[in-house]
C-alpha cells in the first residue's frame, strides 16, 4: 500500500462524514469484537509465537482489556459525543454555552512490542469510538501479532478507515513524514522524541505512552506476605517487559530481610528453575533485549535467581541486592525479569532522590494508609500508581492511564481514551432581543464604573 494514497484515501472518507455517525462507530467496534473473538485461536498462536506467551495470561493481559474497552465505548460513546452545556458567565447573558466533541480526523497509532494487541487496540478502539479514521502500525519485533493484526484488520475493514501497516524503523519514519491529526505512539523515550519532533513539523498534536523507572516503596508498617506477593506479582508478569513493572524496591532497612525472605519463597513456588517453555513464564523478546538484560546482572550481588538460556530467551526471575542509586541498573528502565533492592533508614533521603530522577510512569507503596504514605504521593510527581498493590491502576478505566515528563504526555482509556482523540469545540449561542450598550463606544467614564460593577 502506497502511504500517500492511503492517506488520501482515509482524508476523503473522513472529510465526506463516514465515521462521524455514532450508530456506525458502534457497529464498527462490534464487529472488530466478533473478529477478534472468533479469531482468538490465531491470536493465542501468534503471541505464543513471539515470546511464548501462554493463552491465560494473553486472556488476562491483553483480550479482557481491549473486550473491556470496546464494551464501554459501544455503552457510552453516544453519551460521551453530545454536546455538553455549561454555565454562561454574567457579561453574556442571555446566552448559551455549550461544548461539541468532534474528531480529529486521521489518527497514527504506533504501537509497542511488550502488550502488542492491547497497546495497538485499545488506542485504535478509542479513536474510531471518537469518529476518527486510523492508520496502525504495530512493533516489527513481535511480528506475528504484527502479522494477525494486519491480516484480520485489512481484510475485515476498508482501507480508508482502517488500516494496519506494518513495518519498522523505515517505514515507520516514512509515516511520520506525513500530516495526520493526531499521532498516538506507545514506546521509548528516545523514540518518543524522534516522534514528537516528526509532529511539531505539521503542529500535529500527540500522546506519548513512554517509559521509566517506577519505584515501589515498602516501609515498615506494610502487611510483608501480601507486599512480597503484589510485587512479585507486578514485576514477573510479561518477564518484567512490563512498563509500568515495578523497576526497583526501595525498602526499610529494618524489613529488608523478612522481604527478601518472602519473595524467595514465594518465586521458588510459583516459577519453578526449568528453562524449558512453560505455560506461566513468558520469555524475552530477543537476542538483543537478553544480552542488554544479563549484562545488568551484578553477579556479586544476585541474592535470588541469575539463571539464563540465550537460545531459550530464557531469563529467570532475579533479586539483586544492596544496590545503591549508583549502580548501573539504576541508570535506565530496566524492563526484564531482575529486581534491584535498595534499603534506607530515612525515608526523607530516597524520596529527595527519586524527586531528583526523571518522574516515573508508575509509583508503589506498601504501608499503612497514613502520614509517610501520603508524603510520598504528594511530594513526588509520577504518571499513576498504587497503595498496597502493583499495576493495576491500569486495569481501572475510571483511572485516566499515561505518564508525566519524560514519561509521556497525555493519557487514555475509556473516557479518557475518547477525549484523546476528540476535539471540544466551545460554542456561545445568543439570542437576537437585547445587546448591551456598554460594548460600544463613545467610552465614557460612567461606563467604565459600571463596566466595572459587572466584571469584577
Ligand atoms: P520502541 O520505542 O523501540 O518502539 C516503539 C515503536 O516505535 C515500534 O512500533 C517501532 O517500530 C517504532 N520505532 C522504533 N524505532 C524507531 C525510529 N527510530 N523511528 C521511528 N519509529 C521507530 O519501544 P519498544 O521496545 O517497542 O517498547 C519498550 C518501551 O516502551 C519501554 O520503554 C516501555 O516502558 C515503553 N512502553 C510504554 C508503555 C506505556 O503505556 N507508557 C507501554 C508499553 C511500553
Amino acid at each position: 500500500m502506497i502511504i500517500n494514497e492511503l492517506i488520501d484515501s482515509q482524508r476523503l472518507f473522513f472529510f465526506y462524514g463516514r465515521t462521524k455517525e455514532t450508530f456506525k462507530r458502534v457497529a464498527n467496534l462490534k464487529k472488530l469484537k466478533d473478529i477478534l473473538k472468533s479469531n482468538e485461536k490465531l491470536l493465542y498462536e501468534a503471541i505464543y509465537k513471539d515470546f511464548g506467551k501462554s493463552k491465560y495470561e494473553t486472556y488476562e493481559t491483553e483480550l479482557s482489556l481491549i473486550y473491556h474497552e470496546i464494551n464501554v465505548a459501544v455503552k457510552k460513546l453516544k453519551r460521551w459525543s453530545k454536546p455538553k452545556k455549561v454555565r454562561t458567565n454574567i457579561p453574556n447573558m442571555p446566552g448559551k454555552s455549550f461544548i461539541i466533541p468532534e474528531p480529529l480526523g486521521i489518527v497514527l497509532v504506533i504501537g509497542a512490542w511488550n502488550y502488542p494487541y492491547q497497546l495497538s487496540l485499545i488506542p485504535l478502539i478509542s479513536a474510531v469510538a471518537a469518529g476518527n479514521t486510523v492508520i496502525l502500525k504495530p512493533s516489527e519485533l513481535s511480528k506475528n501479532t504484527s502479522e494477525v493484526m494486519a491480516e484480520l484488520i485489512n481484510s475485515n475493514f476498508e482501507s480508508e478507515f482502517l488500516y494496519v501497516y506494518e513495518g519498522g524503523v523505515k517505514e515507520t519514519s516514512e509515516l511520520l513524514e506525513q500530516k495526520f491529526d493526531k499521532i498516538f505512539f506507545t514506546g521509548s523515550i528516545p523514540v518518543g522524541k524522534i516522534v514528537y519532533e516528526a509532529a511539531a513539523k505539521h503542529l500535529t498534536p500527540v500522546t506519548l505512552e513512554l517509559g521509566g523507572k517506577s519505584p515501589v516503596f515498602v516501609l515498615k508498617d506494610c502487611d510483608l506476605k501480601m507486599t512480597a506477593k503484589r510485587i512479585v506479582w507486578g514485576k514477573f508478569l510479561n518477564a518484567g517487559q512490563t512498563c509500568v513493572a515495578p523497576d526497583y524496591i526501595l525498602v526499610d532497612q529494618e524489613i529488608k530481610v523478612n522481604l527478601l525472605n518472602e519473595m524467595k519463597k514465594l518465586l521458588e513456588k510459583l516459577f519453578p528453575k526449568k528453562t524449558d517453555i512453560s505455560e506461566n513464564y513468558v520469555r524475552i523478546i530477543n537476542e538483543k533485549n537478553f544480552i542488554r538484560l544479563t549484562n545488568l546482572i551484578d553477579k556479586d550481588k544476585i541474592f535470588f535467581g541469575g539463571e539464563t538460556d540465550i537460545e531459550k530467551l530464557f531469563i529467570y526471575p532475579t533479586i539483586i541486592n544492596n544496590v545503591s542509586f549508583s549502580d548501573k541498573i539504576m541508570d535506565d528502565e530496566i524492563f526484564g525479569p531482575i529486581l534491584p533492592i535498595i534499603s534506607f533508614t530515612e525515608l526523607n533521603d530516597v524520596i529527595k532522590e527519586v524527586k531528583s530522577r526523571p518522574k516515573p510512569l508508575a509509583l508503589y507503596v506498601f504501608g499503612k494508609r497514613g502520614e509517610q504514605v501520603d508524603n510520598i504521593l504528594s511530594e513526588i510527581s509520577f504518571g499513576g500508581g498504587a497503595v498496597n498493590d502493583t499495576v493495576l491502576h491500569l486495569s481501572n478505566g475510571n483511572l485516566p492511564f499515561g505518564g508525566v515528563g519524560t514519561s509521556g504526555t497525555g493519557n487514555y482509556h475509556e473516557h479518557a481514551g475518547f477525549k484523546a482523540f476528540s476535539h471540544y469545540k466551545s460554542i456561545l449561542s445568543k439570542p437576537t432581543v437585547f445587546e448591551p450598550f456598554l460594548k460600544y463606544p463613545p467610552y465614557k467614564k460612567y461606563k467604565l464604573f459600571l463596566l466595572k460593577k459587572m466584571l469584577e
